[in-house]
């Protein structure tokens, strides 16, 4: 299974093909959005700018190398940009309700291209169970990540503060 979670998720709807060409997921554990495959950001951004409850809303779409499209919609904030190369677990946003939504969740899809009614089977792709309920995981845990970890960002006082502790405590 890959999802675009860490830890546990819900499906909130199921695929329906033409009637609803992805999977509703809800995090459990975690609202970061992840990629789900290695590619190329190729849409980053708002569906309708002058209409945030239309569609999508804000959302992010990867292209990967067989030219599929792997869409993410409704998010609330957005982590990455058009041109941006990612991998499969980089956080490429957070999820939210912007756009055609009644409450925080992920519109999970893969198209063949940008445009709506060229879906792929999302189950088969994702292996996430076409069954509303879960939880769900994946397995995905932190430590897993493939990018770097972000930089301790304690301040050289700190650290200081830190060593001069265990140098008392040990001498
Ligand atoms: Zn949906």
């Amino acid at each position: 299974m890959n999802s675009p979670y860490e830890g546990k998720f819900n499906v909130t709807q199921r695929f329906k093909g033409s009637a609803h060409d992805g999977l509703d997921l809800v995090g459990i554990d975690s609202k970061e959005i992840h990629a789900t495959a290695d590619g190329k950001i190729v849409y980053a951004g708002w569906e309708n700018p002058d209409n945030h409850y239309q569609g999508f809303g804000q959302y992010v779409v990867i292209q990967d190398s067989k030219g599929r499209m792997f869409h993410f919609g409704h998010l609330s904030e957005i982590r990455c940009k058009v041109g941006d190369t990612v991998k499969i677990t980089d956080v490429i946003g957070i999820e939210g309700s912007t756009g055609h939504s009644t409450g925080s969740h992920c519109h999970y899809c893969v198209r063949t291209s940008l445009s709506p009614g060229t879906f792929l089977d999302i189950n088969q792709i994702s292996g996430i169970p076409n069954v509303e309920g879960g939880p769900y995981d994946d397995g995905y845990r932190p430590g897993q990540q493939t990018t770097p970890a972000p930089k301790d960002d304690h301040s050289k006082e700190e650290l200081l503060q830190e060593l001069k502790a265990l140098y008392e405590k040990y001498s």
